[in-house]
C-alpha cells in the first residue's frame, strides 16, 4: 500500500477519504483537517489565546501539539480528579509532555477545593454517579481557569466523541442539548468561549497521529468509564462506518447544517452568591458541593 500524496510506504488507510498515507503525510493531513475546522467553524480568532484542557490521553495532548504546530500560543490545564493511580499516571503524562516541549501547564487538584476529597468520595457524599459529579466539577474548573485567564477553552473531543453524544441526544430528541452541541460555544458573562478543533478527525486518525508524533500518552481509561453508554454508541458507529465509510462525518456535518432548527429557551443565569460564576440557583452546584464536603475529612466546617 503506497501513500497517495508522496508514494512512500503507507501506514494507514482512510476509507472515508479514500486515501492511504505515510506517517509524514498523515501528520500533514491531520493539520489540514484541524485548520479546516478552525476556519469553517471560526473556532479561534486571531489574537485569541487557547487553554487546552489535557487529560493525559491522545486527543488532548495531540490537540495541544497541533495548536503549537499551527502557531497558537497554547497553555495547558490538567485537573487531578483524585481517582487513585489513574489520576497520578495521567498527571505524569501531561507533565512529561509539557516539560519536553517547554509548555506552560497549570494543575488544579479537585481535593484542594473539596476539603481533601476526590471524585469517588464526592460521589459517595452526594449519592450521585461519579461521572455526573466529575462532569460538573471539571466544567466549573475549566471555565474558571479559562475565564480568569482571558483564554479560549479548548478540549480534545474528536469526531467519534461528537457523534456518540449527538446520537444519544437524537435518540431522545433532547432539543436543548442539540441546540448547544457546537464546535464553538461563544463567550457569555462569566463564561469563557469553548472550542473543539478535532471535530473533523476520528479517534483512529488521532491515535495514528499521536503515535506518529511520538506523543507519550496514557492508554489507560478512567476506571469509571467502563460500561459507559457512550462507548456502546461508539462501537455501533464503528460498525456503521465499516459498512458505509464516511457515515460519521456525514451525520455530524449534516447535523451542523440543521442545528439552527433546534431551539430551547436559554436558562436564566445569575451570579452565584458565593463565587460569582453563572448559575440558575442562588448557590452554584460547585459551591454547594464544596460546602457539603467541609468537615468531612477532618477539616473544620
Ligand atoms: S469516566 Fe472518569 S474522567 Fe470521565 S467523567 Fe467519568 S469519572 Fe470523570
Ligand atoms: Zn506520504
Ligand atoms: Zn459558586
Amino acid at each position: 500500500m503506497r501513500c497517495r500524496m508522496c508514494g512512500q510506504r503507507a501506514v494507514i488507510r482512510l476509507r472515508s477519504h479514500n486515501i492511504a498515507l505515510c506517517e509524514g503525510c498523515l501528520q500533514e493531513f491531520i493539520r489540514r483537517r484541524v485548520k479546516k475546522a478552525i476556519k469553517d467553524y471560526r473556532l479561534l480568532q486571531p489574537g485569541e489565546r487557547p487553554l487546552v484542557a489535557v487529560s493525559g490521553g491522545k486527543d488532548s495532548l495531540s490537540v495541544w501539539d497541533l495548536l503549537g504546530e499551527l502557531g497558537f500560543e497554547a497553555g495547558g490545564l490538567y485537573i487531578h480528579l483524585g481517582i487513585g493511580d489513574y489520576s497520578d499516571r495521567s498527571e505524569e503524562a501531561a507533565r512529561r509532555f509539557a516539560e519536553a516541549r517547554g509548555l506552560e501547564l497549570r494543575v488544579e487538584r479537585v481535593a484542594d477545593h473539596f476539603s481533601g476529597l476526590g471524585i469517588p468520595e464526592l460521589a459517595r457524599l452526594d449519592r450521585r454517579p461519579p461521572c455526573s459529579i466529575c462532569g460538573m466539577v471539571k466544567r466549573y474548573l475549566m471555565n474558571k481557569a479559562a475565564y480568569e485567564g482571558g483564554r479560549v477553552l479548548v478540549t480534545g473531543h474528536n469526531l467519534d466523541d461528537e457523534v456518540a453524544t449527538l446520537f444519544g441526544n437524537v435518540l431522545d430528541w433532547k432539543e436543548g442539548y442539540l441546540s448547544r452541541q457546537a464546535p464553538r460555544l461563544p463567550a457569555a458573562p462569566g463564561l469563557a468561549p469553548r472550542t473543539k478543533p478535532l471535530v473533523l478527525c476520528t479517534e483512529r486518525e488521532m491515535a495514528a497521529y499521536a503515535i506518529s508524533r511520538g506523543i507519550d500518552y496514557i492508554l489507560e481509561e478512567c476506571p469509571f468509564s467502563r460500561g459507559a453508554t457512550s462507548l456502546f454508541y461508539k462501537d455501533l458507529w464503528n460498525q456503521l462506518e465499516e459498512r458505509s465509510p464516511g457515515a460519521k462525518l456525514r451525520f455530524y456535518q449534516n447535523f451542523l447544517r440543521v442545528r439552527h432548527l433546534f431551539r430551547e429557551e436559554e436558562p436564566r443565569l445569575q451570579p452565584c452568591q458565593s463565587c460569582g460564576f453563572p448559575t440558575t440557583t442562588e448557590l452554584c452546584n460547585f459551591c454547594r458541593l464544596r460546602d457539603r464536603a467541609k468537615g468531612k475529612k477532618g477539616n473544620p466546617p
